[in-house]
């Protein structure tokens, strides 16, 4: 009999089956994953050389050192790089962040970006408490930065009025992802600073795409015996006794789950009010376009780009994150589009879009594309609006009292990256 059953074979399911079987060596763990793929957004695919990480652009980095050092373990081979990333504000780039690079914008833009940064942090009480994501744009970055580029960026990668957006996974009393002042001042003066550190330089693997830490990681789930299936499509659970049974013939102990929270309760049968409020749980898809190019690429590796007439928010260079993501010569680039469910995706339409785009900013023309791909995923980005993690709450409370562990991105319906889903699954894997 299996003790444990892990519901997807994503990041959050390899590591759950690797943490879990690293403490009871003698359990038997199982994961079950619906793809005839592995790796869930982890994924990267090879084609005539160039390489896509096809869930999206992804490298590895964190401020707790502990899951960092964790993390680059794993891999075989690691690339330490220095970030290069920019923002396209009024078709010219601006370093990232753009609080510690005022001192790029043309003199006016910059005087009155540090006017207003400067007067919101005389306004802003000390125990100022944002009411909703606009409040804590603009009473933490002031009000140039929040029209020019935070509040129409954000309004593009979450496709929801700000107000309704919580601040939950951003803004921590004492926990700051804001900046320093000071630093701001400094940087407008044109002295160098760096901003949030520990996202300065990033860690990406050398061979295979983002995909090789999910492989090196299954690699040693494999040798410390968790059995993976794939192409296993999770679609029914129920209670026997004192166990469960899955699509009713996997019969396991305990079940641990990194499924979307809001397809769990519909598997389950959850009664009726769960199931409603799992409805709430709010997100986004995202359409990833994949270009070959035959041209290197420039000294950049992501563009955030807030102009409301361009379809993606963001564009990366892959190919300068591992040099062996593109053949000499070439450049892989990669695109993201977030669409919200229950809207008719038109790929085609989306990914014309996305190369008009790309003309209108110069990056590439049609001539210098070989190819084209574009994947979509239904599960992107978790939106926390202030109704979806209401429910959320009272979901999981639910799911806990059935004694199901919800794991990862989407099994705790969170904005994780993949240190924060590895930081929660220590947490758990010790039952
Ligand atoms: C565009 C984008 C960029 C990102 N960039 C970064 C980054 O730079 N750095 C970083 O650290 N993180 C980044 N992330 C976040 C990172 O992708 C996630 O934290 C991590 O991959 C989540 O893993 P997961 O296992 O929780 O979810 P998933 O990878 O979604 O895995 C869930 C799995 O469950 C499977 N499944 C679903 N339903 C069933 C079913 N019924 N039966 C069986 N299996 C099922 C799915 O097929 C999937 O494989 C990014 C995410 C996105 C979307």
């Amino acid at each position: 009999m299996t003790s444990v059953a892990v519901l997807g074979g994503g990041w959050a399911g390899i590591l759950f089956g690797l943490e879990y079987k690293l403490r009871k060596p003698n359990a038997r763990v199982v994961i079950l994953e619906k793809q005839r793929t592995v790796g869930g957004l982890l994924r990267s695919e090879k084609i005539n050389g160039h390489l896509f990480d096809i869930g999206g652009s992804h490298v590895i980095f964190s401020r707790n050192k502990t899951i960092l050092n964790r993390m680059l373990e794993i891999i075989d081979d690691v690339l330490e790089v220095p970030r290069k990333s920019f923002i396209a504000l009024s078709r010219h780039f601006v370093p990232y962040p753009l609080e510690n690079n005022l001192n790029a914008l043309p003199e006016e833009d910059k005087i009155d970006a540090l006017i207003s940064f400067l007067e919101a942090w005389k306004l802003r009480p000390d125990d100022f408490i944002p009411k909703n994501f606009r409040d804590w744009i603009h009473n933490f970055f002031g009000n140039w930065i929040a029209e020019k580029y935070l509040v129409p960026y954000n309004l593009k990668i979450w496709k929801r009025p700000l107000e309704n957006i919580d601040v939950d996974w951003i803004y921590t009393p004492g926990r700051l992802p804001i900046p320093d002042w000071r630093d701001v001042v400094r940087s407008a003066m044109g002295q160098l600073t760096i901003g949030y550190i520990e996202q300065s330089r990033f860690y990406y693997p050398r061979y295979g795409g983002i995909q090789r830490i999910f492989d090196c990681a299954m690699g040693m789930a494999y040798r410390y015996g968790v059995r993976y299936i794939k192409g296993y499509n999770v679609v029914s659970i129920k209670r026997v006794n004192d166990g469960w049974f899955i699509n009713n013939e996997i019969y396991c102990k305990k079940i641990v789950s990194s499924i979307p929270l809001n397809e769990l309760v519909k598997l389950m049968e959850a009664p009726e009010h769960i199931i409603r409020l799992a409805e709430q749980l709010d997100y986004n898809r995202v359409l990833v376009v994949g270009l070959a190019i035959r041209k290197p690429a420039p000294e950049q590796h992501w563009i955030y780009v807030p102009a409301p007439d361009i379809p993606f928010h963001r564009y990366a260079w892959i190919s300068n994150y591992s040099p062996l993501n593109a053949p000499p010569g070439r450049s892989t680039l990669i695109v993201e589009v977030t669409i919200p469910p229950n809207q008719p995706v038109n790929a085609e339409k989306y990914v014309e879009e996305t190369l008009q785009g790309l003309e209108e900013l110069g990056v590439v023309k049609r001539e210098e594309i070989i190819f084209v791909k574009a994947w979509l995923h239904e599960y992107g980005y978790p939106v926390h609006t202030t109704t979806s993690n209401r429910a959320r709450s009272e979901v999981l409370h639910w799911l806990n009292e059935w004694g199901i562990t919800p794991i990862g991105r989407w099994g705790c319906w969170q904005y994780w990256n993949m240190d924060k889903v590895y930081e929660d699954i220590i947490e758990k894997s010790s039952f």
